[in-house]
């Protein structure tokens, strides 16, 4: 059942009946500012299966409990370090998961069998009112199919999860389009163990010291990233994807020619550009006809928050127009150019062409 909202709002009616789903251990898709949640009761463990379920994720990839009340947190974990509270003071609710040991109530099913627990406050008004609604503790991983895109618009929570969930709240697209940063708070100092939205600046302005999980950074062969999550090929549309990074224009060359060549093999292809090079790509198509060739626009590098808004929505549109192979420029831009191109190199399954 999809439930849209209206002007932002769900009648008071159906969030009961979502509230009511949840504590019978179903499931309810709902907005965040981040990306659609896929909501069970957090104290559940038949609840958190039943996600795992649906995802078709690897149940050693622990979910991420939403709260609506700093008053719930110590519910669930066992000590908020001081910093905790700092961040949870500056950042909540908003795009920021902290790690915490959790408490007994915490199934292991919902953190993977971990000790730890993952919780997040989010800063949208339904997915409060929707939390608050169910108990207060809703476990919510992305509500995609595992692998695929996370989704930014209840179109894509449909076409993943429809006939697996009992309930879609439908509120319009999202606003910031990427999942949550995430900090580990068992350690001192903290470690970023996904970049999001806020970034290292941001944090230190709050903290004095944090660190990012080293098996994030690019050329990190061996080393693997902390957060179970972050070791699969996720966010991935089902074309092979390759990133071109090189000086603006030379990029633009490099990707116009490789595209030719799958295009000449008769593949579809898709090019990935910014709005500030657009130009280049579309005097290339006008000239000869390149029936074969999708042009999509990210966003404007002058407005970072546009590329993370659009690249979701954009991957899944390829699969749609069955792209085989997808170009993509690379997104260095100063905010959220670390989480942008962590999920994009990720999609790409880390395949870059140098130029
Ligand atoms: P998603 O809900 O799809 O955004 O994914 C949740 C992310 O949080 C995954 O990358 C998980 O590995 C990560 N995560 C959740 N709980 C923990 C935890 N206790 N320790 C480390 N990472 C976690
Ligand atoms: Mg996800």
């Amino acid at each position: 059942m999809v439930i849209k909202a209206e002007r932002g709002k769900i009648k008071r009616e159906y969030l009961k009946q979502a509230g009511e789903i949840i504590r019978q251990g179903g499931l309810v898709a709902f907005p965040t500012e981040t990306v659609y949640g896929l909501g069970g009761d957090a104290l559940n463990p038949h609840s958190s299966e039943k996600i795992y379920e649906a995802k078709g994720r690897p149940s050693d990839n622990p979910l991420i409990v939403h709260i609506c009340a700093m008053e719930d947190l110590e519910k669930i974990v066992k000590d908020v370090p001081e910093e905790a509270y700092r961040l949870a003071e500056a950042f909540w609710p908003g795009p920021l998961t902290m790690i915490f040991q959790k408490k007994d109530c915490v199934p292991a099913q919902t953190t993977g069998g971990l000790d730890t627990v993952a919780v997040r406050m989010p800063n949208h008004d339904l997915a409060l009112e929707f939390i608050q609604a169910s108990g207060g503790f809703i476990a919510a991983p992305s509500a995609n199919r595992s692998g695929r895109p996370s989704p930014t618009m209840a179109e894509h929570v449909y076409e993943d999860l429809k006939g697996k969930i009992e309930m879609i709240l439908d509120g319009g697209e999202v606003g910031i389009g990427l999942e949550s940063t995430i900090v580990d708070m068992t350690v001192s100092p903290p470690v970023i163990l996904r970049p999001g939205y806020i970034n290292e600046q941001m944090l230190r302005q709050v903290l004095e010291q944090v660190e990012m999980d080293r098996g994030l950074l690019p050329d990190q062969g061996t080393l693997h990233p902390k957060a179970p999550g972050m070791k699969y090929r996720h966010y991935a549309p089902r074309a092979e994807m390759m990133l071109v990074e090189g000086k603006e224009k030379i990029a633009a060359e490099k990707i116009i020619e490789l595209a030719d060549q799958e295009e000449m093999q008769g593949k579809r292809v898709g090019i990935i550009s910014c709005e500030e090079h657009k130009n280049w790509y579309l005097e290339h198509l006008k000239k000869e006809s390149h029936p074969l060739e999708i042009l999509k626009i990210a966003g404007s590098l002058k407005q970072e928050e546009t590329i993370a808004h659009n690249l979701y929505r954009i991957l899944r549109e390829f699969d749609e127009e069955k792209a085989e192979v997808i170009f993509s420029e690379v997104f260095e831009t100063p905010t959220m150019g670390t989480a942008i191109m962590n999920r994009l190199r990720k999609a790409a399954g880390q395949k870059i062409i140098k130029c």
